[in-house]
């Protein structure tokens, strides 16, 4: 009798005491990935081409094009971490040289704090541009449109002399 009330004494204060592996908070522990594990995306704007077929081979729908305001380049991919399956095939499939412009990077998530989430903007990559990234952007294809105008208008020109000068000598 005194026995089963010294384990049952015992078990108690373990429970209350020694914290169990599910009780443990991991998010700040180290990270042991399996050799298939290949982490979270990461996009790189950049060298982005905006070709879409990272979003159309997405089997899961987890890639929405965010829009930008160039002419070139005028979407870019964001990743839905609560609906992707970690597949890979939007890395295997950009076509961007020599680096692809989506990888999974390897790098560790958190997405296993509580699941109680209630903005799930936490499991988005999102793309952030710097203003002075975009503005440079823009003054660049100003510059270039404004180029082919002038190019354009030299061309005309020119024809417009030539014409001239074979009805003058017509
Ligand atoms: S890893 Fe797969 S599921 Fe996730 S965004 Fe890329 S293509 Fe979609
Ligand atoms: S496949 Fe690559 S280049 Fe094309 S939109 Fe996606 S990230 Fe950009």
């Amino acid at each position: 009798m005194i026995l089963e009330i010294l384990k049952k004494v015992l078990r108690v204060s373990r429970a209350l005491f020694v914290k169990s592996p599910a009780q443990e908070d991991v998010r700040f522990t180290k990270m042991h990935t399996s050799s298939r594990y290949r982490g979270k995306h990461s996009i790189d704007y950049e060298t982005c081409i905006g070709c879409d077929s990272c979003n159309k081979i997405c089997p899961t729908g987890a890639i929405t094009m965010k829009h930008l305001p160039f002419k070139k380049q005028n979407i870019v991919p964001e990743v839905n971490l609560s609906i992707c399956i970690f597949c890979g095939l939007c890395e295997d499939v950009c076509p961007t040289k020599p680096h692809k412009s989506i990888v999974l990077s390897g790098g560790r998530y958190d997405m296993i704090s509580g699941g109680w989430h209630k903005d799930q903007e936490d499991f988005w990559v999102h793309v952030d541009i710097p203003q002075s990234y975009i503005d440079a952007r823009l003054e660049e294809e100003e510059a270039a449109r404004v180029k082919k105008e002038l190019a354009a208008k030299k061309k005309a020109a020119e024809a417009a002399a030539a014409k001239a000068q074979e009805g003058e000598e017509s």
